[in-house]
């Protein structure tokens, strides 16, 4: 099983900070047909966000799930299929483990997927936009990718032809 994991804010959605309308919601373009194509050939999508906006009192946390859920249905109506979203409520000063560059989010989800999927994981990468999602990979020892060093059809070209080990 190969999973992908996606940064939402900048990464498949168009940054805007503390977004907490739903209706505001643009999928980045670049991304759909290569995630189209990744997910036909049998990789695992899920979003693994730092929603700090919670923690600051910016936004509630229905807002983010309501935008998760926009973000979630106009994916699938690009036939993008979103496993789960995985995301961290808190402030940076409120030093958890779960905001990005640390880790809780990312194992969460492995074993989740683990439990769920009756199948060895063989690939695990991170997309995002941000060093903060790098360094998470790097963290949770899996391959991390930076959009902007590498394009959305880049990544798909790189994801499907590079074998594992
Ligand atoms: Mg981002
Ligand atoms: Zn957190």
């Amino acid at each position: 099983m190969n999973i992908l994991l996606l940064d939402r804010d900048g990464t498949i959605i168009e940054n805007i900070p503390y977004l907490n309308d739903e209706n505001k919601v643009k999928i980045v373009e670049e991304c759909i047909y290569p995630l189209r194509v990744l997910n036909d050939k049998g990789w695992k999508l899920s979003i693994v966000s730092n929603q700090s906006g919670i923690g600051r009192k910016l936004i509630s946390m229905k807002e983010v799930h309501a935008v998760n859920k926009r973000v979630r249905d106009l994916l699938l109506e690009n036939e993008i299929f979103i496993d789960y979203i995985y995301f961290c409520p808190h402030a940076p000063w409120q030093s958890c483990r779960c905001r990005k560059p640390n880790t809780r989010l990312i194992e969460k989800l492995l074993k989740r997927y683990k439990s769920i999927f009756n199948e060895p994981i063989d690939r695990v990468v991170m997309v995002g936009d941000s060093q903060s999602d790098i360094d998470a990979a790097k963290n949770a020892k899996i391959e991390g990718i930076l959009l902007n060093k590498m394009k959305w059809l880049e990544i798909k070209e790189h994801l499907l032809n590079y074998k594992g080990s």
